[in-house]
């Protein structure tokens, strides 16, 4: 029986999963992601976490048949490599990942994007499992796209699906990645928590950065959106409002493009947000569409949290059995 590990590595947390060859979960670990230091000390943390899911299943990481990864930043699954990962501290350059964690770890790695590997999750194991054709959206502090088209991940050249930065203004707002109008900079929770912060020092009254203060929170996550959305916050519904008119003008135009079959909806907004938000995205969508009697399923990413470290299991399990 193969034993397998997926790891999500993600800008706050690191999580580990081991699996069996039919996908039944044995042990899983969470670690916060290292906010200092370099790319050693997120690969000695990533072991950390292969470790404790490995012991959680019963086994030795060395006993793992194989792990995958699916990490932010630009892969090079040849070269083993990740490179420019702004989530991550101390990534700007490239770092042989791979290498690292074989010799840590013991047992063969194989990395993929984050995003790609949730994707791709979702299309086998997930809410999109009875489709050939597939984007998943994956609403967080940025807006992460994968596609899956006749039953097979598109990446591209290595960049494709960086659905954020679709344009649905042209001139508009500024984004985290330099340029201007891109979905991302009205949707990403990131520029979200910017433009609150910049409304509020503005003296727009808020509950949002109270809750944060009461919650010890860094940053605006999307447990703090929610609460302020319950709570009937104006300045809350106005921005993810606003980000719900920028996803349905980006995701219709690559759904007008892509002529998918269905698109899932994740992310750490996403899911905190759920169905009723999900919802409102198709709404959004509707008048940008140009087939417009034939939207494409909008569903919600079924396998929640652990979609990333599921999908990097997948990603493990294909590198044993090349196709
Ligand atoms: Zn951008």
């Amino acid at each position: 029986m193969a034993l397998l590990c997926g790891v999500d590595l993600g800008g706050t947390k690191i999580q580990a999963v081991v699996v069996d060859d039919r996908h039944q979960l044995l042990g899983e670990a969470r670690v916060p992601t290292p906010t200092a230091g370099g790319p050693p000390d997120v690969v000695a943390a990533i072991a950390g976490a292969v470790r404790e899911a490995a012991a959680a299943a019963g086994v030795e990481p060395g006993a793992l048949t194989a792990i995958g990864v699916g990490s932010p930043g630009a892969i090079d699954e040849r070269a083993g490599t990740v490179s420019t990962a702004r989530n991550l501290p101390g990534w700007e350059g490239t770092f042989a990942m791979r290498d690292a964690l074989e010799a840590e770890l013991g047992a063969p790695v194989t990395l993929g994007n984050d995003v790609n590997v949730a994707t791709d999750a979702e299309f086998e194991l997930g809410a999109a499992s009875e489709f050939r054709s597939l984007l998943g959206v994956f609403w967080g502090t940025g807006v992460g796209g994968g596609i899956v088209l006749d039953g097979q991940p598109w990446t591209g050249r290595g960049a494709a699906g960086e659905i954020g930065h679709v344009v649905v203004e042209v001139g508009g707002a500024k984004c985290p990645c330099g340029r201007r109008g891109c979905m991302e900079a009205y949707a990403g929770r990131g520029a979200m928590e910017q433009r609150a912060r910049r409304l509020a020092d503005e003296g727009r009254k808020t509950v949002l950065f109270r809750i944060m203060e009461e919650r010890g929170r860094p940053r605006l996550t999307s447990g703090i959106w929610k609460r302020a959305l319950d709570r009937d916050d104006e300045l809350a519904h106005e921005l993810v409002d606003r980000a719900v008119r920028a996803l349905g003008a980006g995701v219709a135009s690559v759904v007008n493009v892509l002529d998918v079959e269905a698109v899932v909806i994740g992310g750490g907004l996403g899911l905190k947000l759920g169905e009723p938000y999900a919802e409102r995205i198709r709404g959004a969508m509707q008048p940008h569409l140009f087939v417009s009697d034939r939207p494409p399923a909008i569903r919600l990413a079924a396998l929640g949290d652990l979609g990333g470290a599921s999908g990097a299991a997948l990603l493990a399990a294909r590198r044993l059995t090349p196709a």
